[in-house]
């Protein structure tokens, strides 16, 4: 057997294959020029444009607002909301911190439930046992773009009084029932950073059904002034602003939206080529026996924002920080999709928890792997990291 790169032997590949490359081209680069040419660089038409596409998208019903990030559609969503200190947001430990740091933001309590062993998504037979007559919002997050069982947490919603907030940031194109995910909530929030399935480097949208939390949405991202004060600058009788809540600086500029309008055009090939990869992945990993793949749900769309791998780390000799480093060792860049919030120091000092709390998310915490899954991975790509997994589960079986 070959040595492993990180013991001195041949990596798998040659050049270092980067977790995440976004797939971004002449399109976008021609759109943006638009934008300067305008002489308009922030919100403006392009944004207004690409609102009206994206709730296209999204299936025509509800409204889009751009914003400049995911983070600032969920802490809109809560203010919109009305959270402030004393009520209880719930959320799950297997997230992205900026998905709780909005509940601190906004002084309430962060309270998490469970994860499915499997799914790795917040399990709702434990939901309601953390609803208290604190709760005022459930923020669900679509991990890996696998969708929540959204009809279920509706229905303890409406039975408890309590708002949805969704964390659809690795969720664009997921739906059930041909139902996009972010459109079942009150507020969905979706994001644009570099590594999502669709990017403008950074930026995000917040989705609403409700014309009154559209409305508080549009003020709040541009601190607080009155509606459409982007308008300010047009042609047309002169109009004041006002300020009329301390808003924030949320919004997202046009030279964003150029590049979403065009990203935009592509999501579906995006999508297509995201699926084939994931088949060929979960043909190999499906049967091995030193890692687990994600369980998927049946009758789901499902974007496949990431393929996290879980490592059975009793039938292995390394921990997954050591696979982590063998891995780039060989040339293949990875990452961790997350470790479990409630123990990062903040949310651990601050509340107490310790490990037992949640121990599914805590099992996801240490064995959590991401190995790479954009379109522009090629098929030897795709086989170098398979070669890189197969040659260090050999290495590392127990
Ligand atoms: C990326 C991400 C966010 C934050 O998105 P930004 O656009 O960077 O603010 C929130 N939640 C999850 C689960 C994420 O992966």
């Amino acid at each position: 057997m070959s040595r492993i790169a990180i013991d001195g032997g041949e990596p798998v590949r040659d050049d270092f294959l980067f977790f995440h490359r976004s797939s971004v081209g002449k399109e976008e680069l021609d759109e943006i020029a638009g934008a300067f040419q305008s002489g308009w660089l922030t919100t403006g038409p392009r944004t207004s444009l690409f609102e009206e596409r994206f709730a296209g998208y999204l299936g025509g019903e509800g409204h889009v607002v751009g914003l400049n990030s995911c983070t600032a559609g969920l802490h809109l969503g809560l203010v919109a909301l009305g959270v402030g200190p004393g009520d209880e947001v719930i959320t799950s430990p297997i997230t992205f911190p900026s998905t709780a740091n909005v509940i601190e933001h906004q002084g309430a309590k962060t309270v998490f439930v469970d994860v499915e062993p499997d799914t790795l998504l917040m399990d709702v037979a434990k939901l309601e046992d953390a609803i208290t007559p604190k709760t005022k919002v459930i923020m669900p997050v679509h991990y890996a773009g696998q969708p929540c069982d959204m009809p279920t947490i509706m229905s303890i919603g409406e039975k408890h009084k309590v708002r949805v907030v969704e964390d659809a940031a690795h969720a664009i194109e997921a739906k059930i029932a041909g139902k996009h995910c972010g459109t079942f909530g009150d507020v969905g929030a979706f994001s644009f950073y570099a590594t999502k399935n669709m990017t403008c480097g950074e930026g995000g949208a917040a989705c609403t059904n409700s014309d009154e939390i559209r409305e508080k949405l549009v003020v709040l991202r541009l601190h607080g002034l009155s509606k459409d004060a982007w308008r300010r600058y047009d042609k047309g009788g002169f109009a004041h602003y006002e300020c009329v809540a301390p808003g924030f600086k949320y919004n997202m500029m046009d030279i964003q939206a150029a590049m979403l309008l065009r990203q935009l055009e592509k999501l579906d090939e995006f999508a297509h080529r995201r699926h084939q990869i994931v088949l060929r992945y979960d043909a190999v990993f499906g049967d091995m026996p030193e890692l687990r793949v994600l369980g998927r749900k049946e009758n789901v769309t499902h974007a496949h924002h990431i393929y996290p791998i879980m490592l059975e780390l009793d039938r292995l000799t390394t921990d997954r920080d050591g696979f982590l480093n063998a891995m780039q060792a060989e040339n293949i860049g990875v990452a961790v999709h997350f470790r479990a919030l409630h123990l990062h120091p903040y949310y651990r000092d601050k509340y107490g928890f310790s490990r037992g709390d949640f121990p599914h998310a805590e099992r996801a915490s240490d064995s959590l792997v991401s190995i790479p899954l954009y379109p522009a991975l090629t098929d030897n790509d795709v086989e170098s990291v398979i070669g890189a997994v197969d040659k260090l589960m050999k290495h590392f079986k127990r």
